[in-house]
């Protein structure tokens, strides 16, 4: 009998535990963004309704949260110390109530530049692909505009496109607290497709 249970024990393969990855976007997504799109000095940091305690109840429920976003021209056009302040400060608020973010990648090419790195494209988070512990099948990606659930498309998950205050955007129709009450539940991730299909009906730019 021993010999039997050694024998299974020794057949099962060490099973590796994955975990989702909520990838978010962060101007319009986490923090408003502000008419002129950028977010450099302390008095433009606003949160987004709900979002504090649906990524806490997220994160609580096994989800790791990335940050990918596009930073037109930081560096450039604004300064890395005016990003950086208000950009901490977002960062330890949402520390302060549990809210950890297991990566933060950010581009800061233009547009027309084509950068690989840039959304859509998934140049920043292409090497994920390759990492055995995450499970790609309850991953989503989070934002505001059409390009964020290309980039869903493009890595092969699924999207949540928000509800947006900026008529210019008007891309989808989710708000933080039914994101975290659909994930909870186990519900299955909206395909990115559907979520692009259903942003051009509503007449968002491309
Ligand atoms: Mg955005």
């Amino acid at each position: 009998m021993q010999k039997t249970q050694a024998q299974t024990s020794n057949a099962v393969e060490p099973k590796i535990k994955k975990r989702p990855i909520l990838f978010v976007d962060r101007d319009g997504t986490l923090i408003k963004e502000p008419e002129d799109y950028i977010i450099d000095s302390y008095h433009k940091l606003r949160f987004l309704p709900g979002v504090i305690i649906a990524l806490s109840q997220i994160q609580a429920a096994g989800w790791d949260i990335v940050i990918v976003t596009n930073q037109d021209g930081l560096g450039e056009r604004y300064s890395w110390d005016d990003f950086n302040g208000p950009h901490e400060l977002m960062l330890e608020i949402f520390a302060s109530q549990g809210v950890t973010f297991k990566e933060v990648f950010i581009d800061t090419t233009y547009r027309h530049q084509g950068a690989h790195t840039r959304k859509p494209e998934i140049g920043l988070v292409a090497h994920l692909k390759d990492d055995p512990t995450i499970d790609w099948e309850r991953s989503a990606m989070v934002g505001d505009r059409i390009t964020d659930a290309q980039f869903a498309e493009n890595l092969g998950i699924g999207a949540f496109l928000l509800a947006s205050s900026d008529p210019n955007l008007h891309c989808g129709t989710w708000v933080w607290p039914q994101i975290a009450q659909h994930l909870l539940a186990g519900h299955p991730v909206p395909k990115a497709q559907e979520e692009i299909a259903a942003a051009k009906d509503l007449g968002a730019q491309v």
